[in-house]
């Protein structure tokens, strides 16, 4: 009991309600000895407090009643380990305190669920910064679209942010832009767990997506010599294509390429060369596809802007940005996925929004009905081993949901 409740305080998260005042909550009771952060909860009382905007370490220890010497040294040591100069306002971090000593003993902080920082308060100095274990279980889930992908995975009882884990799975293959009314999904995903209470999600392994009368599926695979790597699709082949379908998630399309577009800031008919997806300020922006920057730079109209060169034949560009990620100047390779800015509404736009520009030949073009090139085909000697691990991934699928294909008859590898 002591540990379900010492968990939910560290994953705590939007803080309790404070008004800029450090809430000091009672201490807990305890009934089962419990055994965290190294050492022994119930000779401590617990209290929760909630960091403040502009709050550095050595203000809360400082607040403790720690000399300033050791406030300082203290702060510039976890300083090398974690960045303690940007404490998140807003998380907690736990003061134990043993009503046997004079002044409180520990300060824990955890900026995850995944890692704490321990201070010894009593001997100024002391301290560890411990990494905890994660175990990993695999774990089912399955949803139907009646409003949105967000109420089908929450009323399925999972957290949003499986979602993510879905779309990294099956990026290359869903418009997650168009999700529609009755699509259904089945998952097996990595849950990984900290010290018996889930944390995050690892990788999805399988996914099911059934939309329009098909079923897309992704399958996550290393072959046992690790040269293959990465989703692969029903028959093997992989997933991944050339180019993201989308430079941001969770963006909708606001504006279409058009070429007689009527321009909302110029008013007047021009065409709109590019795709919008409107985002709020700060989303990142990624590379759809791996490359070099060609342009980097400002303009008028194209605001804060970035111009990647893919290869001989295309080319992309993304517009508006509120700023560019560190080190984004011309010549920087950069791969598929990586954040090369941020959602703005830089030059001539009226809200935030990236202007996403597809060139291929030089020529600019509407990158939704382009159709491109697969990526290399899995080669044949590797598809035995393929399809044992699929065939298992596929019988966990069906026992959470149906496809609405039937499997050919004659294709004899797919089984089930
Ligand atoms: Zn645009």
């Amino acid at each position: 009991m002591g540990s379900t409740i010492v968990s939910s305080l560290v994953a705590a998260s939007p803080p309790p309600p404070g008004d800029g005042k450090q809430v000091q909550l009672q201490a807990f009771p305890i009934i089962e000895p419990t055994v965290r952060y190294g050492v022994a909860l119930d000779t401590f009382s617990l209290s929760l407090d909630t960091i403040q905007f502009g709050q550095t370490l050595s203000d809360i220890l400082l607040g403790m009643g720690m000399e300033p010497l050791d406030a300082l040294r203290s702060s510039n040591t976890f300083n090398d380990m974690l960045d303690v100069r940007n404490l998140r306002a807003g998380l907690t971090y736990q003061v134990l305190d043993d009503p046997d000593t004079k002044g409180p003993d520990y300060m824990i902080y955890s900026p995850s669920v995944y890692r704490y920082l321990k201070l010894d308060l009593q001997n100024g100095g002391q301290d560890e910064y411990v990494k905890l274990p994660i175990r990993v279980e695999e774990g089912l889930a399955a949803g139907k679209i009646e409003s949105s992908l967000w109420n089908a995975m929450v009323d399925s009882g999972h957290s949003f942010a499986l979602t993510d884990k879905m779309e990294d799975a099956l990026q290359w293959s869903v418009d997650f832009y168009h999700v529609q009314k009755g699509d259904a999904f089945q998952l097996v995903y990595e849950q990984e767990y900290v010290e018996d209470s889930e944390a995050g999600f690892g990788r999805v392994k399988a996914a099911r997506y059934s939309t329009g009368g098909k079923d897309i599926y992704a399958f996550y695979f290393v072959s046992k010599d690790s040269t293959q790597q990465g989703y692969f699709g029903l028959d093997g082949q992989p997933k991944d294509a050339l180019f993201l379908k989308a430079p941001v998630r969770y963006s909708r399309i606001s504006s279409r390429f058009n070429l007689r577009r009527f321009h909302p800031v110029q008013r007047r008919v021009k065409p709109h060369l590019g795709t919008d997806y409107a985002a709020p300020y700060g989303t990142p922006i990624v590379a759809v596809a791996n490359g070099t920057i060609s342009k980097s730079g400002r303009t008028r109209g194209n605001g804060i802007y970035v111009k990647i060169r893919h290869d001989k034949r295309y080319s992309t560009q993304y517009l508006h940005m509120q700023k560019r990620a560190p080190g984004m100047v011309v010549g920087k390779r950069v791969n598929q996925g990586d954040v090369i800015g941020y959602v703005g509404s830089t030059g001539l736009a009226t809200g935030p929004h990236v202007c996403f520009r597809f060139w291929e030949n030089g020529r600019q073009v509407d990158h939704t009905r382009l159709n491109f090139p697969d990526a290399e085909p899995m080669p044949e000697e590797y598809l035995p081993e393929f399809f044992e691990l699929r065939d298992t991934y596929l019988a966990q699928l069906n026992s959470v949901g149906d496809p609405i294909e039937k499997p050919s008859e004659d294709d004899a590898t797919v089984s089930k």
